[in-house]
Formats: structure tokens, C-alpha cells, sequence
């Protein structure tokens, strides 16, 4: 052995640096001992444990509950010339039969394999013989029963370790929380410090925020402003909307399918695989779609429907942009969405258990956060990664609030009017004909009430109806007004309210911005970080045509080939010769060996 990291990371994968903490775990893994490590999609993970398993004697073992990436893993290993299978349910008995072999005769440096596999007697008894470099564990938040994805087959997992004494084992994670964490420790007999945790932060998503007024209008605006021709998520509630807005995108020019439980095996199937194997397709998808989609060159995840949490749109969003390349978050959300939300939560709220109960309020706490997200003044970053516990910095310049900062207004005497039309009006009424009776409307509502008889009819004509409608959206993102889960979306009072109504504390609201252009994004090229000249344009199509070409001839996902930032590094440096296309980030020997010839003739 012998060989240092960087050289490896030089040669094999053609990359220049390491990322925070990569060469840590990687040395404290190759010397043998365990590590926890804890990042972001996107941090560079799978190299902590791929690289340890190239300079160390015999072959690593991988553990990954995603069968389905598996295929595209191994493929991406093997065009950087490592020697990489598989052994999951999807191979016919001989490939299985063929690939223990290989792992018998110490012809693989790495191998993937299924949980339910790892715990077999045959899978046992074939690792007893030949000793692992190492094991790392994939998703190991599964192990836990803190974790939001408690899968049984991985308690077992965790008995592997003192079957294999001296064999260091890396255990993997995008989402634990300090709890998670703990007990993984625990669970998992590691020491203290084997833990690595960076932060949550995925500084390259531009997180954006926008009114819905005609939501699928604003989203072709933004795709079309945005990321022609690139590939993206769009996350819709309902499988019915699904349906409309991918036929609308695609009668508009933009390629996209749908994708929820609603369509058969064999669609869902072609569909995901199209979008790993295609340039630039959009999925319009069902939260059904995602999990262990790991697509590196997603440019934009959109939500057209609010997330029920935080949490959920972190894990969406999260799968823009895992190439570390500048990617988009966009959102748009209305105040009607909010109340139907809570409609949906408040079914069944009659009879609960103390323990659904629990379960219940904790919901809606969750669905507060996600309001209090969508209507803050403050960067957005900061507001997710305070809710994540983690360090954020004053303002990251890379959201909607920080590159547009919203100018506010003290909107005290506006909140008073509505908090006391709500308690006149006897909190038993939406925001639409709160707003009525401000305005001093003559409806049939407002007459059969006898709401112009109150004292507060028709005090608000400062403000437009939009205006009145941004108070109350705000006044519930802030807790003082909560929707009346059980029906039509009464507002009532909450106890925040009272020193608002005694004057002792004033209300800062966000002004509107007026209808702008979605200033999400500077750039309107097709690749992020590409010179912005028409040539660079169409050599970047070139490279890419030439690219998807090679991926199809052995049928493998365009970005096994190169990922994009490769592609942008030729157009960029314009290598001439083979020794600067060796320089090219992403290029390793192997890389060189097969593609130099390919695409030098395209650069020359
Ligand atoms: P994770 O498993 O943490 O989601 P990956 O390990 O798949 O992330 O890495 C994400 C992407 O970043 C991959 O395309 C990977 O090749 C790339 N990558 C990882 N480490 C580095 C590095 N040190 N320099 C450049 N690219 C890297
Ligand atoms: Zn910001």
C-alpha cells in the first residue's frame, strides 16, 4: 500500500482537493479504526469509505438499502477503474453464484450489498474467509429508532462488528439529529470520537419563496428563465395536479413526465429511469419520488404545494445540486394552502389518545415552522439551519430575502383592526370575509350577520383586499391567529394577542414586493459557471450530445460518463493535448485512457 489519499484522489478520480473532513475520516479508516459520519446529500460521503477500501488489503464491503441505485453505483466505480459489484435480488442465481467468486478470489475492491443479504448464513460464512478491508454502512439512520426510517434489518447489521473484529467499519448518514446520533453511537459500540458531523448547510440551493397567484404559470416562468433544457423536481400534493401540470409544461415546450403512486409499476419504472438516464428532463412527482434518487445534476427542486415541514422540504430540496453546482429551491405557496393543511391534519381529531394527541399538536407545530419559513423577513438560511440546530451565518446572499431584502412596515395598528374584527365577528369566520367586513362590504354574509353593525366595519380602507389578506397570512405565520382546524377555516385568537391588543407590543410586517420578475437567478445560460458566450453555449451542447451518445452505448446515466462540471472545465480550459485533459476535474487514468480521444477532436 503505502499510497497517500491525495494521490488516489488524483489519479483515480481526477479530483484536486478534498472537501472538509473527507481526509480525516479517510486516514482514521485506512489506520483501522470506526468512523460516524454524518453530512449533507451531496458532502462526499461515499468517499470516505471507497477511498479507505482501495488502500487497504481485500475488498469493502458496502451495505446500502437503495437496490435500485446499486446498478448506476457500480457503474460509476467501474469508469473510474475500480473493480466494483453487486449482490442484491435483482441478479439471476448465477451472477450471484459469479460474483462470490470474485469476492473469493479477491477480485473486487468494492461490493455492494442489500441488508437482508449481510445477515444470511452463506453471506457469513463467505466474509469469515476472506477478511473485509472494511464496512461501511449506508443510510445507517435506519438503525435507529430516533431516525425517521427505523428499518429492523439493520439492528442486525450492527452484530457484524463483533463478528469482525479489526476491520473498520464507516457508518453513513445525511439526516441524524444529535439523538440519532447518540444512539447510533451506541448502538453501533463506536467511540466518541468517530463521530464527524458537518454542517447541514448546502450552500450552492438558492432558496426562493414566491406568492402563488397563478402557480403553474410562474413555475414555466421560472424553468424557462432559470434552467431550459436542465433537469429538475417538481413536487405537487395531489396526483391529479401531478398529471395537469406535467401535461402543461410538456404542450409548453419543457420535457417532463409524471410520477406518483396513482400510475402503474412499469410507468413509475420508465419514468425514474428516464430522468436518471436523460439530459435536462423534469419529473412532476408525488413526495412518492426522491428517496434514494441519486442524480447528481438536479438544477431545481419546485414545490408548487407548501411541505408539511421543515423537515420534508429539506430533504426535497436537498436533491438539487449534489454536484456542489449553483441549483435552485422555489417555492411558490398561497394562504389557502395553508388552511387546507390544516384541514387535512384536523380529521379525525375527535377522540385521540393522549399519544395521538401528541402526535397531533406536534404536526401542527411542524406546519407553524414551515409558515413561519415562507412569511420570514430574515434569511432563509439562517431560518432553516437554526431549525436544524446548526450554526448559520448572518445572511448568506444565496436566498430570496438576502438578495432582495424585504422592506417592512410597522403594521401594529393594522393587526389590532383584525385581531378585534376576528373577536367581534366571533372568531367563527376565514380570512375572506374578515376582510369584508374591514372593508365594509355589502355581502350577503356581512348582512345576514349584521356585521356592518359592528365597530369595526369598514375601518380598514387603508389597505386592499391583497393587502388585508398578507396582514392575517402573517398574523398566523406569527401565531397570533391560528385557522380553525375543524372546518371552514374560522381564524380565532391566540393568547400572543393580548399585549398586541393592550398596545404593549408593536407588529413589524413584510411589505409585498409588487409583482416583479422572478429574480431567483442571474443567470439564464444553460449550464451554471459557463463563460456566457454563444460559442461556449454551443460547444457545451456539443460536449454534451457526444457525452449522452457514449452513455447510451453502454447504457449507464450521462453523469457516469462526466458530470457537468467536467464538461464546463473543457470549456473553460480547452485542453489541446492529453496531458491537459488529464488536468480536467474528473478526469483520473482510467477517464484519460477511454474519453481523451472522444472529446479532444470536439475542443480542437
Ligand atoms: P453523498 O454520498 O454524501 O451524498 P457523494 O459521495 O455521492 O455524496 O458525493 C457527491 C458528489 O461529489 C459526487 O459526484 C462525488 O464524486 C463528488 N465528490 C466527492 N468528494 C469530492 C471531492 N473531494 N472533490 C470533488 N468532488 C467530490
Ligand atoms: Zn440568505
Amino acid at each position: 500500500m503505502g499510497a497517500e489519499p491525495r494521490e488516489v484522489l488524483r489519479a483515480v478520480y481526477g479530483y484536486d482537493a478534498f472537501r472538509p473532513r473527507q481526509e480525516e475520516i479517510i486516514r482514521r479508516v485506512v489506520g483501522g479504526e470506526h468512523a460516524l459520519v454524518v453530512m449533507p446529500t451531496g458532502g462526499g460521503k461515499s468517499l470516505c469509505y471507497q477511498l479507505p477500501a482501495l488502500l487497504r488489503e481485500g475488498t469493502g464491503l458496502v451495505i446500502s438499502p437503495l437496490i435500485s441505485l446499486m446498478q448506476d453505483q457500480v457503474s460509476a466505480l467501474k469508469q473510474l477503474g475500480i473493480r466494483a459489484a453487486f449482490l442484491n435480488s435483482s441478479l439471476t442465481r448465477e451472477n450471484r453464484r459469479a460474483v462470490r467468486q470474485q469476492l473469493r478470489n479477491g477480485a473486487l475492491d468494492l461490493l455492494y450489498v442489500a441488508p437482508e443479504r449481510v445477515t444470511t448464513g452463506a453471506f457469513q460464512s463467505l466474509i469469515d474467509r476472506a477478511e473485509p478491508a472494511l464496512v461501511a454502512i449506508d443510510e445507517v439512520h435506519c438503525m435507529s429508532q430516533w431516525g425517521h426510517d427505523f428499518r429492523p434489518d439493520y439492528l442486525r447489521i450492527a452484530a457484524l462488528c463483533d463478528r469482525l473484529p479489526g476491520v473498520p467499519f464507516v457508518a453513513a448518514t445525511a439526516t441524524a439529529d444529535t439523538e440519532t446520533q447518540r444512539d447510533l453511537l451506541s448502538l453501533l459500540q463506536f467511540s466518541d470520537d468517530s463521530l464527524f458531523v458537518t454542517g447541514f448547510d448546502r450552500p450552492n440551493i438558492r432558496y426562493t419563496v414566491t406568492r402563488k397567484r397563478k402557480g403553474k404559470q410562474q413555475l414555466l416562468r421560472f424553468i424557462r428563465e432559470n434552467h431550459h433544457g436542465e433537469a429538475g423536481i417538481v413536487y405537487c400534493h395531489t396526483r391529479k395536479k401531478v398529471d395537469s401540470t406535467a401535461a402543461f409544461l410538456t404542450d409548453e415546450g419543457i420535457r417532463a413526465v409524471p410520477y406518483h403512486a396513482g400510475l402503474s409499476d412499469e410507468e413509475r419504472e420508465t419514468h425514474q429511469s428516464r430522468f436518471l438516464r436523460e439530459d435536462g428532463l423534469v419529473v412532476v412527482a408525488t413526495v412518492a419520488f426522491g428517496m434514494g434518487i441519486d442524480k447528481p445534476d438536479v438544477r431545481f427542486v419546485a414545490h408548487l404545494d407548501l411541505p408539511k415541514s421543515l423537515e420534508a422540504y429539506y430533504q426535497e430540496t436537498g436533491r438539487a445540486g449534489r454536484d456542489g453546482l449553483p441549483s435552485n429551491a422555489w417555492m411558490a405557496y398561497r394562504y389557502g394552502d395553508v388552511v387546507r393543511m390544516r384541514q387535512l391534519l384536523a380529521r379525525d381529531t375527535e377522540n385521540l389518545s393522549p399519544a395521538e394527541e401528541a402526535h397531533h399538536w406536534k404536526q401542527q407545530h411542524k406546519l407553524n415552522a414551515m409558515l413561519g419559513y415562507c412569511e420570514t423577513t430574515a434569511c432563509r438560511r439562517q431560518v432553516l439551519l437554526n431549525y436544524f440546530g446548526d450554526d448559520a451565518p448572518d445572511a448568506c446572499g444565496n436566498c430570496d430575502t438576502c438578495l432582495n431584502p424585504v422592506e417592512t412596515w410597522d403594521g401594529t395598528v393594522a393587526a389590532q383592526k383584525v385581531l378585534s374584527c376576528i373577536a367581534r365577528t366571533g372568531q367563527r369566520f376565514g380570512a375572506g370575509h374578515v376582510t369584508d367586513v374591514l372593508l365594509g362590504g355589502d355581502t350577503e354574509k356581512v348582512r345576514r350577520f349584521g356585521h356592518d353593525q359592528l365597530s369595526t366595519y369598514g375601518i380598514g380602507e387603508e389597505l386592499g383586499r391583497s393587502g388585508w389578506k398578507s396582514v392575517i397570512r402573517q398574523l398566523v405565520a406569527a401565531n397570533y391567529l391560528t385557522v380553525d382546524m375543524a372546518g371552514y377555516g374560522a381564524l380565532k385568537l391566540t393568547s400572543a394577542c393580548k399585549p398586541v391588543l393592550k398596545g404593549e407590543e408593536t407588529v413589524e410586517l413584510r411589505k409585498e414586493p409588487k409583482r416583479s420578475r422572478s429574480k431567483t437567478s442571474t443567470r439564464k445560460k444553460t449550464a451554471p459557471d459557463l463563460p456566457d458566450t454563444p460559442e461556449a453555449e454551443a460547444l457545451f451542447e456539443r460536449l454534451r450530445t457526444k457525452r449522452s451518445a457514449l452513455a447510451d452505448e453502454q447504457n449507464v446515466p450521462p453523469y457516469v460518463i462526466f458530470p457537468d462540471r467536467t464538461l464546463i472545465d473543457m470549456v473553460r480550459q480547452r485542453p489541446q493535448t492529453r496531458r491537459e485533459f488529464a488536468d480536467l476535474h474528473g478526469v483520473g487514468k482510467v477517464k484519460l485512457e477511454r474519453y481523451a480521444d472522444e472529446f479532444l477532436p470536439l475542443l480542437r
